[in-house]
């Protein structure tokens, strides 16, 4: 009993260290590459926490990401935003 809950531990931390390696720490940032980006807003709409959309001339709006860290919760969200964007202008790294 006591081993197979060590064993779960050892695999918790192990999980957790290759979170950690992936996605970079609690440090991750979302741009947008304002060439590709055609403000379509599905990225602002669906995150509005980490994307908004400004009108930078009439008829003419892009996306841009907000300047702070992706809350952890969101990160796999943000992830399929980027995944998503049919303009592929979503980068998101740390
Ligand atoms: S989903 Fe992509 S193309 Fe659409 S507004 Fe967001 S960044 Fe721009």
């Amino acid at each position: 009993m006591v081993i197979t809950l060590l064993k779960i531990k050892l695999l918790s931390v192990i999980l957790n260290f290759v979170y950690l390696f992936n996605y970079g720490g609690f440090n991750m940032k979302a741009t947008v590459d304002q060439e590709r980006c055609f403000g379509c807003e599905f990225c602002a709409s669906t995150c509005p926490e980490i994307f908004e959309i400004k009108e930078l001339k009439p008829d003419i709006e892009k996306s841009f990401a907000k300047d702070c860290e992706i809350p952890n919760e969101l990160i796999d969200l943000a992830f399929d935003i980027e995944s998503n964007c049919p303009a592929a202008a979503i980068i998101i790294e740390n």
